[in-house]
């Protein structure tokens, strides 16, 4: 609604107020901005088919992770936490059961816009360089890496996320569920994927275990990786 017509709305509203039959106007719309921003997607939304639909990352990237941003600031608006840093309001809230709301919108901030990080075009397969030598050190080769990525995705129940991560210096597959990030476990993330439903369900139903491999085989982004190392 532009303002204008807003204003016309709410006049509208105003002209109702009878004496002692007040009807109070509704709430003006949230705004649609805030400190906390939507970063844009660093690819096309048809980039990674066909292992991920355009339609499935306009839904996921266009409602959800948009969702979450419009939240976080709504839920935020006005107080202290609106003047910290995305991190820093996730390390904040981390431990108050009271601002979990909170937490959980702006961990999913965070983890969307590391997924869409750890997504590359044409990407995938086995890496070379340094996070070849790393995996092949901490994983014993990337067939075993692959095979524990792809088995830790799958034991999460319900929604969740499946990391790797850098803990005391070692690589390491942790999942975590829900909004749950590794940044409150102090672990370096190095790379995500989503396996909550939303990420796969129109492409693949109910087959997770073909998402999280297309993930490892086509997708994972590891020039981001070897940058994180
Ligand atoms: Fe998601």
């Amino acid at each position: 609604m532009k303002r204008r017509e807003f204003l016309t709305v709410a006049a509208g509203y105003a002209g109702m107020m009878v004496a002692g039959a007040q009807v109070a106007p509704p709430a003006p719309p949230a705004a649609a901005t805030g400190p906390f921003a939507l970063p844009p997607l660093p690819f096309a939304e048809n980039a990674l088919e066909p292992f991920i639909s355009a339609r499935t990352l306009s839904f996921h990237y266009g409602k959800h992770h948009k969702t979450y941003v419009d939240n976080l600031n709504k839920f935020t608006a006005g107080t202290p936490l609106a003047k910290l840093t995305l991190e820093e309001v996730i390390k904040e809230t981390a431990s108050d059961v009271g601002k979990a709301t909170i937490f959980n919108h702006a961990a999913q901030v965070w983890n969307h816009t590391y997924f869409w990080n750890s997504l590359k075009p044409g990407g995938g397969g086995k890496p070379s360089g340094s996070v070849l030598t790393k995996i092949e050190k901490d994983f014993g080769s990337f067939d075993a890496f692959k095979k524990t990525f792809v088995e830790t995705g799958l034991a999460q129940f319900g929604s969740g996320w499946v990391w790797l991560v850098s803990e005391n210096g070692a690589l390491k597959v942790v999942k975590t569920s829900n909004a749950d990030t590794p940044l409150v476990h102090d672990q370096k993330p190095v790379l995500t994927c989503d396996v909550w439903e939303h990420a796969y369900y129109l492409d693949y139903q109910n087959r997770r275990k073909d998402f999280v491999e297309a993930f490892v085989e086509h997708l994972a982004n590891w020039d981001f990786a070897a940058a994180q190392l």
